[in-house]
């Protein structure tokens, strides 16, 4: 049994990375991957192009693996993976299709310990959020394993005795899926889970700069039982592989998580194309907070989310929109919060704030700090990099923060929490809804009147009053505007891969 580098019992633990190495013996079903990263075609692990880029360590910013880059070649095999795979996989009873992910589920809890070292070694943050990642992950296969037994069509009240008339829900047909770093196991599992539960091949094109926790994820799934054409894994030139694969005739679904900006690009290729899509892209959430709100609850809940995966976190609280009477008081705690967080290497047990996941993220932190207080904002705490080594920032606060000050429209997507004096609900309503980001917006009162209001006139996907309530596996997960469309939780999680099908039968 693989122990964690924590316990080890060694002084400075040694990085994850280095200790798996160290202990290959230990690890089971997965061959070279770990030394020389590979895809899942065609229901191998196989070599499928010359290139590789480099994977690093976020806390001290050295190379520690190569990622392979497919080719084309590569990619019109995994297109006829996933055909055959579908052709397969859709003819698998819903509850055998059920079993098979349960049995993935069970496999994915047993890799938590090493899937959360993996995780920490890319993308770095502490081994203890990257656990729970994993084992979240398998929450959510379970509850897709759950409904795929429950996907009914209805019956519709025909005008005529000798009609029958009903709709029933079809599986898409082979999905492309492409998923980023922040969380390599949670986005990839959400596409995953949903799409075989719905009956559906995938292609998954992975994040090249985290891809080992999602080889073990497609390895719990196939450890489960899944069909293996069905599944299929590819790490390569991001443009290049979703050019080629949303253009493919045999691809009928595409699933993003991304940036607003690349999820655009995507959309208008797959509208060329008349295929189906789900775009869960960037927020710029606010976090409403009045003068009645409990405000110990308030500072707690929020900046715990504010700093969980050091902000990288397409849900992550970023305007905070308060109340003059409350104002003092909820900066002065949130302070107290950013203060007490512990920067270092997600390995180090008593670490609470990880590196960001990579240079283009300090640098991001950096210029958007810089801009906005020549533009006039005050730099309450941080907004410099820690350490000289790895990617770390500061956790940061910022407030007054005027309008045309870049940060105010664009997603940090780091440590950065801007911390605004506002007079009254409808100046916060208006300035919640002021941007085309609509991904999560979060509120904090007492009055339930004004929950009501704030329930109907808040522009976003997801709206959580007096707690952090979203991104539950029984919950839809998406936004609107610009931050995207479709959902990726509850019963809503299938039906992006269902096509509905009426069938009307005039009996003979
Ligand atoms: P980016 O916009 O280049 O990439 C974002 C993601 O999209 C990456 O996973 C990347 O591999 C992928 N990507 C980029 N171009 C692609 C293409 N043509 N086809 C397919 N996939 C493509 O920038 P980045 O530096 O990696 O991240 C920066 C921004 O992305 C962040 O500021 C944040 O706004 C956004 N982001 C959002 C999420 C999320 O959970 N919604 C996750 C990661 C990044």
């Amino acid at each position: 049994m693989l122990r964690s580098p924590v316990e080890t019992g060694l002084d400075k633990p040694t990085r994850p990375w280095q200790y798996l190495l160290e202990q290959r013996s230990d690890i089971q079903n997965l061959g070279e991957v770990f030394v020389s990263f590979k895809h899942y075609v065609g229901g191998v692990w196989r070599e499928l192009g010359t290139e590789s880029s480099p994977v690093f360590d976020p806390a001290t910013g050295q190379e520690i693996a190569r990622c392979p880059v497919i080719d084309q070649a590569g990619l019109e095999l995994a297109v006829q993976s996933a055909t055959a795979g579908f052709e397969k996989w859709r003819r698998v009873p819903a509850f055998d299709r059920r079993a098979i992910l349960h049995r993935a589920a069970a496999s994915l809890r047993n890799r938590a310990d090493r899937i959360a070292a993996l995780i920490t070694s890319e993308q770095g943050k502490p081994l203890a959020q990257a656990r729970a990642e994993a084992m979240a992950g398998a929450d959510i296969i379970e509850w897709c394993a759950d409904e795929c037994v429950r996907a009914y069509g209805r019956e519709i009240p025909s005008r005529d005795q000798r009609i029958l008339q009903s709709s029933i829900r079809e599986p898409i047909g082979p999905v492309a899926a492409f998923t980023p770093w922040n969380f390599p196991i949670n986005q990839a599992v959400r596409k995953l889970a949903a799409s075989l539960a719905a009956g559906c091949s995938i292609i998954l094109k992975g994040p090249e700069e985290t891809p080992s926790s999602v080889v073990e994820l497609v390895q719990a799934f196939l450890d489960g039982g899944i069909e293996p054409e069905a599944i299929n894994l590819v790490f390569g030139v991001p443009a290049a592989v979703s050019t080629f694969l949303i253009s493919h005739p045999s691809v009928r679904k595409i699933s993003f998580t991304g940036s607003t900006a690349v999820g655009k690009e995507l959309a208008a290729l797959a509208g060329r194309h008349m295929k189906r899509m789900t775009m869960e892209l960037g927020g710029h959430s606010p976090a409403l907070v009045f003068d009645d709100a409990d405000l110990h609850s308030a500072v707690s809940i929020l900046g715990a989310n504010k700093f969980r995966n050091a902000g990288q976190t397409c849900v992550s609280p970023t305007r905070f929109l308060v109340q003059e009477q409350a104002y003092e008081q909820f900066l002065s705690g949130f302070d107290a919060i950013a203060a007490s967080f512990k920067i270092g290497a997600g390995t180090d047990a008593e670490t609470t704030l990880g590196p960001l996941a990579n240079s283009r993220r300090v640098d991001a932190m950096k210029m958007l700090v810089d801009d906005a207080v020549a533009q006039g904002a005050t730099l309450h705490r941080g907004g410099r990099r820690a350490g000289n080594a790895g990617y770390f920032f500061e956790p940061t606060i910022l407030t007054d923060v005027p309008l045309n000050a870049r940060i105010m429209s664009e997603e940090p997507f780091g440590p950065i929490a801007l911390i605004q004096k506002m007079p009254d609900e409808a100046s916060m309503i208006s300035e919640a809804n002021r941007l085309p980001y609509a991904l999560a917006a979060y509120a904090y009162t007492k009055d339930s009147g004004r929950i009501l209001r704030l329930r109907d006139q808040l522009e976003a996907g997801m709206v959580s009053v007096n707690h952090h309530g979203v991104g539950l596996p029984e919950t839809p997960f998406g936004g609107i505007k610009d931050s995207g469309y479709g959902s990726e939780g509850g019963s809503e999680a299938l039906e992006a891969y269902q096509n509905v099908k009426f069938v009307s039968v005039l009996a003979a």
